[in-house]
């Protein structure tokens, strides 16, 4: 079905670099595909060095002007992006859809999500005040005053297009930084959508960037970027490996970094819970995005006294979930977005049955709608060595394992090394605060299967990364303080 946008010059092929949209240098391209189906969507330009160099460069020389920009005005230029986001929604949504696989109603989510961090990051614009100390000696001032870092690279995944990409871009442009970004290989078009929206803003020359690039060129770009000092903050979104290797090369120029990892989110449902809320809660969380984000629960403790019940109930809904091709207004579950990652669910849930699990609903690929769909899966018998208990499976299967004892379940869900979400289930007011205190992990759900808002801190501990994005705090990561101290005044 061809890609039909009521703007159709949001889709588009060419990168934002110092105000005007160029193609790759040497003229490279590569393809966007749909998931769904393989078809090509587009070709974007294929960046690399001199492209990379060349984004740098427009974002140093956009850095004194909308540094020197005031505050309210910046904030009135994110506003207008704001506007423009939700007036496109319906656009934005598609590109989402297409170019990742999630149903369309959850991309118009997306669009509505993204924008609230736009807004929120205008209104905190405002408010990125200092303080005035009292001097401990007389006739002195003593000021702590808070100032953008200078230009920042931004490198995002393709689970959320248009979300990873505001969550980064609007902090920094609030706090008077100029930005470099490259969008991930599979989903580039919405960022450029967004970024010609930001430039319709008001956004000036240069001070949003984009390089656009293949797998096989990502690094050469990033390369670019980690090594030129004029870069002093690196933010990332995705896998643990990539992020520990910015965060070893980035070392030489000392840059501030964000790194929001993997994660492998326990759900606990206690012998007190609310069943229904929390199946209802584990419905929202896993199953969100087909299982493809990095707050999804990818271990499911649940006590065994309900665990029979629970299990009932949630392959109940599991089984009635509608797959198919983000398109399709029926679908509850697109595709997964790509080969890999198909080959990784089937390996988890294989990998599972051997070692003793049990399939309560699904398990299995569905080659009749394409090569990329995996039918929404319960297991159940999952044990603590099987690979979907290790590694984020990031597909539509939820692993349920039985327990017994509340310190012991809380230590299981620790054992570890990620730590990004939990959630856990259960009336008693007592426990809710000792479990939510004892587990490792940045964000915490209780009673609560939908976490992320543009008001709270998003972002892990431990391998999860460090670092938070949204909230007062998010604004906090793209400026520095500057001690200011006059003397002389008695
Ligand atoms: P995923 O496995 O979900 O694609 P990645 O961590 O590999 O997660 O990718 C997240 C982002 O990091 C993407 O924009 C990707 O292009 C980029 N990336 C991947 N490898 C590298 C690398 N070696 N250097 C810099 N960026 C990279």
């Amino acid at each position: 079905m061809p890609l039909t946008l009521r703007r159709s010059d949001l889709l588009l092929s060419a990168n934002p670099i110092a105000g005007q949209w160029c193609g790759a240098a040497g003229g490279r391209r590569f393809d966007v595909t749909d998931p769904a189906s393989g078809a090509v969507i587009a070709r974007v330009p294929d960046g690399g060095l001199v492209d990379a160099i060349a984004a740098v460069d427009a974002a140093h020389a956009a850095f004194p002007a909308w540094r020197a920009t005031p505050a309210k005005q910046r904030a009135q230029i994110l506003k207008r992006w704001n506007d423009l986001i939700l007036a496109h929604q319906d656009d934005l949504g598609r590109l989402i859809s297409r170019e990742q696989g999630k149903p369309l109603a959850e991309g118009r989510g997306e669009v509505a999500y993204a924008a609230s961090y736009v807004e929120w990051f205008a209104e905190e614009a405002t408010r990125a005040y200092g303080d005035v100390i009292p001097a401990p000696v007389a006739g002195r001032r003593m000021l702590a005053v808070r100032e953008p870092v200078g230009v920042i690279a931004a490198i995002t995944p393709w689970n959320f297009p248009a979300a990873m990409i505001a969550r980064k871009i609007a902090p920094a442009l609030a706090a008077g930084c100029t930005v470099v970004a490259k969008p991930a290989e599979d989903t580039p078009l919405t960022s450029l959508a967004l970024a010609r929206l930001a430039e319709e803003a008001g956004v000036p020359a240069g001070v949003l960037n984009l390089v656009t690039a293949s797998r096989e060129r990502a690094a050469e770009v990033v390369d670019v970027w980690l090594a030129d000092a004029r870069v002093r903050k690196l933010t990332f979104t995705g896998s643990t490996p990539v992020g520990r290797h910015l965060a070893r090369a980035s070392a030489d120029t000392l840059k501030k970094l964000s790194l929001e990892l993997g994660g492998n989110a326990p759900f606990i449902v206690f012998e007190d819970a609310d069943l229904d809320a929390a199946v209802a809660g584990l419905m929202v969380s896993k199953f969100r995005n087909g299982g493809q984000t990095c707050v999804c629960p990818n271990r499911i403790y649940v006590h065994e006294a309900v665990h029979d019940a629970f299990v009932d109930k949630l392959c109940a809904q599991v089984a009635a979930l509608q797959v198919g091709p983000a398109s399709d207004p029926a679908s509850q579950i697109g595709p997964m977005i790509n080969a890999r990652a198909v080959e990784k669910i089937e390996r988890h849930v294989r990998d599972a049955l051997a070692r003793g699990a049990r399939i309560a609903t699904g398990g299995a690929r569905l080659p009749q709608l394409g090569g990329n769909y995996f039918q929404p899966t319960v297991l159940t018998d999952v044990t603590a060595g099987m690979e979907c208990a290790c590694e984020e499976t990031f597909g539509p299967v939820a692993p349920v394992t039985r327990f017994s004892d509340e310190a012991a379940v809380v230590a299981e869900a620790n054992g570890t090394p990620y730590g990004l979400a939990s959630y856990f289930y259960t009336r008693d007011a007592r426990r809710i605060w000792r479990v939510a205190e004892a587990l490792e992990s940045g964000l915490v759900g209780i009673n609560e299967g939908a976490l992320a808002a543009e008001a709270a801190p998003f972002g892990g501990i431990k391998a999860s990364g460090y670092g938070r994005e949204g909230s007062r705090y998010g604004l906090e990561e793209y400026m520095h303080i500057k001690y200011l101290c006059q003397g002389g005044l008695d």
